[in-house]
């Protein structure tokens, strides 16, 4: 008989949303906006798409912008935008440290419109529905106090929310344990941009032993399944006002009436409205196994990375690839990539060293050519010289030849009276676009100045000088026959 398998879409347990007070129910009124804490993703965050009764909408220019993300919405912060109030809704509005999602409006027409966020004001939540090149009449007449529309996910959208929701849900799992286990309190926590590591900050830092051991303790829990469910009741205001306000706390503008906790089985009690997931199943949890240290004014914390869900596979699949590509291009194993890229770097800093004092002897050797070459005929050493040579810093080998010529003319019993040279150092292969250094120094700086201008007005070489040495870069195909004549011309001109 041939295997048959049916594959059931996960779908929230009934049992997950508790409403633990006899006096509190979900407004069935399809005119009232139901409170955050009661919405349908904080209900049933498997839920992708429901249908909806239109509260309100007006037209708006953007978004009040969040804190965190200025830079990036810098550009989007002009568009406009309708700001809808739905009856119920899956999209779920920033809060507890957990992004807004993104979402699809569909309006009765089944015209579809982005949500670009959502956000809680007061006990609300807010639709910022993108209005597009319809414009705004079409957007306001879509979005009729009233009308019936259809509000989703849809496929980014729900991408985006299982990643927030397994690493929200893994935060709640890795503070318990650090709590619990450790003593460590959570002082706050991110949910950074996907897909990198998110973190808690911890009073202190951790061990890589600790690390270990927080981490395997955190995953008996996901092997055993944990669940995961939520408790709504009324909120009194004791209990508001007397909890402190970090990142797991209830925010003091919030005006929804609903307190809501997040439990984890047997573990964790922690007031939260985020979206969770309803078991720790699946949600193994890895950390990264060093702490980073804070180090602020009056106080030392550290943060402790972690992955889990979409993100831990998108990052082990990403390192992976970096780890192969690396090993490729060393022929090594991964176990030897450490090791080979270690020899690979101290090498190469014998390398750089070598050369440098290759250089150096080199520099002093075409000096003293340059200087034996001059002397013998008259007082004065006027000489140009190209180089052909690769190197990116032309011109702090051409000023190390400089260097070595000045010194070497010091040590001389009669220097000749004065001197004035040009360098060029031309790239072997050279294009319409490849850069000739031009070095130039002399004795007398007038003559500096007046090669140095004839080098500008006459062959375009963009630069310049101070005292008695002068630079600057050619852009072009530089030829001994042509640039090389125009040089040799301003030093006879100037000598
Ligand atoms: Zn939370």
């Amino acid at each position: 008989m041939a295997a048959t398998a049916i594959v059931l879409p996960p779908t929230t347990p009934p049992d997950y949303h508790r409403i633990v007070s006899p006096t509190l129910a979900v407004p069935s009124d399809p005119n009232v906006s139901i409170p955050v804490g009661l919405l349908a993703c904080q209900r049933d965050p498997l839920l992708k798409e429901t249908t909806t009764t239109v509260v309100s909408a007006r037209l708006v220019q953007a978004a009040p912008q969040p804190k965190r993300a200025k830079k990036n919405k810098a550009a989007a912060s002009t568009e406009p935008l309708v700001e809808v109030v739905l009856h119920d809704t899956v999209i779920f509005p920033e809060g507890g440290g957990q992004p807004s999602d993104i979402g699809v409006l569909t309006s009765s027409d089944g015209q579809l419109w982005d949500v670009r966020e959502a956000k809680r004001t007061g006990g609300h939540a807010v639709h910022y529905v993108k209005v597009g090149e319809r414009g705004a009449d079409a957007a306001l007449s879509a979005f009729a106090v009233g009308s019936t529309v259809g509000v989703a996910l849809g496929e980014a959208g729900y991408y985006r929310r299982l990643d927030h929701m397994c690493m929200h849900t893994s935060q709640h799992l890795l503070s318990a344990v650090l709590e619990n286990t450790h003593k460590l309190d959570t002082l706050s926590w991110s949910l950074t941009e996907y897909p990198t590591p998110s973190y808690v900050e911890i009073p202190r830092a951790l061990s890589p032993e600790e690390i270990a051991a927080v981490q395997a303790e955190c995953n008996r829990y996901v092997f055993e399944g944990r669940k995961v469910h939520i408790e709504v009741e009324e909120l009194d205001t004791e209990f508001h006002q007397g909890y402190k306000p970090a990142s797991v706390g209830i925010p003091l503008d919030y005006a929804g009436g609903v307190k809501r906790v997040v439990i984890i089985d047997g573990l964790d009690r922690n007031p939260c409205c985020g979206t969770h997931a309803p078991t720790l199943h699946n949600l193994q949890l890895f950390l990264l196994p060093t702490t980073e240290n804070l180090a602020r004014a009056n106080s030392s914390s550290a943060r402790l990375y972690f992955l889990s869900g979409p993100r831990l596979i998108t990052h082990l699949t990403s390192t992976h690839s970096y780890l192969a590509q690396t090993a490729k291009t060393l022929n090594a194993g991964a176990p030897q990539v450490p090791e080979r890229v270690q020899q690979v770097i101290d090498e190469r800093k014998r390398m750089t060293g070598r050369a440098e004092d290759v250089e150096k002897e080199l520099a002093c050797l075409l000096a003293r050519e340059l200087v034996k070459e001059k002397t013998d005929e008259s007082d004065a050493i006027v000489a140009y010289k190209h180089r052909i040579d690769d190197t990116p810093n032309a011109l702090g080998f051409l000023t190390a030849i400089a260097t070595a010529f000045v010194n070497e003319l010091a040590t001389m019993p009669s220097p000749p009276k004065s001197y004035l040279v040009v360098f060029s150092s031309s790239p072997s292969s050279q294009t319409t676009s490849s850069q000739t250094v031009v070095m130039l120094f002399g004795s007398d700086e007038k003559k500096v100045k007046e090669v140095g201008d004839g080098l500008r007005s006459k062959l375009s070489v963009k630069g310049g000088g101070k005292g008695q040495k002068w630079s600057g870069k050619f852009t072009g195909v530089w030829l001994d026959g042509r640039e090389g004549v125009h040089v040799r011309e301003l030093l006879e001109f100037s000598a």
